[in-house]
């Protein structure tokens, strides 16, 4: 069993150093447990943090613990009631190839309705997340304008999908002009790129009429450019602030929460961020039924950038915090 675990807590971006790969052997399942063999990985810009002990929502990852993380797997050997050799579930075997996990928390998924490794995508998590931070949240009626960032990634290109099937103008933002082209065939009415260093004037020439819902994924820049732009009685579920996530400090610079408190002020804006368990019990069954509807007729696509090879997920991990991923990351660990 090829695992990798976590040799040092990275100071800034993770390096080679901050990851241990070993080999022991496959475990055996006790009474009310299952073998799995890893298929997907999921990698998730979630993960830098696990890997950090600052003071989260979530426990960090302990120094020599195996990575965490979402997993497509095959039941191997089953010790529990309700789960058969050969089934495919949804778990959190982390990155290994083999997990013994208890079933509680795993999820059978059928492969006839979508590909096995969409359950870490557009059918999971970041799909689950865009849906409950979007609707519940920012709330977007026909008519208004709904922008977001990454938005070619399994949060974002979901958010603005949901928004079109809403009545609403979806605005993405995201980096490099193949992303741009990517967010045009997934249907978004405007599409600019984050890395021009003009965004703040090609939002105020290509977004007129101003921004109602903000789906905040980034931060950083893309907040300052979008900031100016919020109308009135705007709505931001804050999802992430994946431009922090290696910063050792906060930028340099003048203190601006004094006019950020100024705009949320003078705006009536409604800041709320969230983590989207919050919303899992109570949404995760709409969720499903909701997308998967909308996948077969269409309404949502989902990209995907399945990378091979187990002992590269470090490097793949570090591609996603910097844009180097193009759709949602999966590691194939098993599957062929
Ligand atoms: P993505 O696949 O979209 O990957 C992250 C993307 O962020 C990169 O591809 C890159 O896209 C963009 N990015 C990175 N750095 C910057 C930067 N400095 N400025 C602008 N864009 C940047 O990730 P996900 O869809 O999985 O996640 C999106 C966000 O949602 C993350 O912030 C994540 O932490 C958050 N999240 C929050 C959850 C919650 O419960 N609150 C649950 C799940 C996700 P590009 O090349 O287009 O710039």
């Amino acid at each position: 069993n090829h695992r990798i675990r976590l040799n040092s807590r990275p100071v800034g971006a993770p390096t080679a150093e901050n990851y241990l790969l070993d080999e022991v052997p496959v475990p055996t399942p006790g009474e009310g447990q299952v073998l799995l063999r890893t298929l997907y990985l999921s990698l998730d810009p979630y993960m830098r943090g696990r890997m950090s002990d600052a003071k989260s929502y979530a426990k960090p990852v302990e120094v020599g613990d195996v990575m965490v993380g979402a997993t497509v797997s095959e039941v191997v050997e089953s010790n529990a009631e309700g789960f058969t050799a050969g089934e495919i579930v949804l778990g959190y075997g982390g990155w290994q190839e083999y997990s013994v996990e208890s079933t509680g928390h795993l999820r059978k998924i059928d492969p006839e309705i979508a590909p096995i490794s969409t359950h870490l995508g557009v059918l999971g998590m970041p799909g689950f997340t865009a849906y409950a931070g979007l609707l519940e949240i920012g709330q977007p009626k026909a008519g208004e304008t709904v922008a977001v960032a990454a938005a070619t990634g399994p949060v974002g290109s979901v958010v603005g999908q949901i928004a079109k099937i809403k009545g609403a103008t979806a605005v993405g933002i995201a980096g490099g002009p193949d992303k741009v082209a990517h967010l045009r065939e997934l249907g978004f009415d405007v599409a600019l790129d984050h890395r021009t260093g003009n965004l703040r004037q090609e939002l105020k020439e290509a977004v007129p009429q101003g921004i109602d819902v903000y789906f905040e994924n980034v931060g950083g820049e893309v907040f300052d450019a979008v900031l100016p732009r919020l109308n009135t009685f705007a709505r931001v579920p804050v999802c992430g602030l994946v431009a922090n996530y290696n910063l050792t400090s906060l930028p340099e610079g003048p203190d601006r929460s004094g006019a950020l408190m100024g705009n949320i002020l003078s705006k009536s804006l409604l800041v709320r961020g969230f983590i989207q368990t919050e919303f899992a019990e109570r949404l995760t069954p709409q969720f499903l039924e909701d997308m998967s509807g909308w996948l077969k007729e269409g309404k949502v696509r989902f990209r995907e950038d399945i990378r091979p090879g187990l002992e590269k997920a470090p490097e793949y991990f570090n591609d996603l915090l910097t844009g180097g991923n193009f759709g949602k990351m999966v590691v194939a660990v098993g599957a062929e």
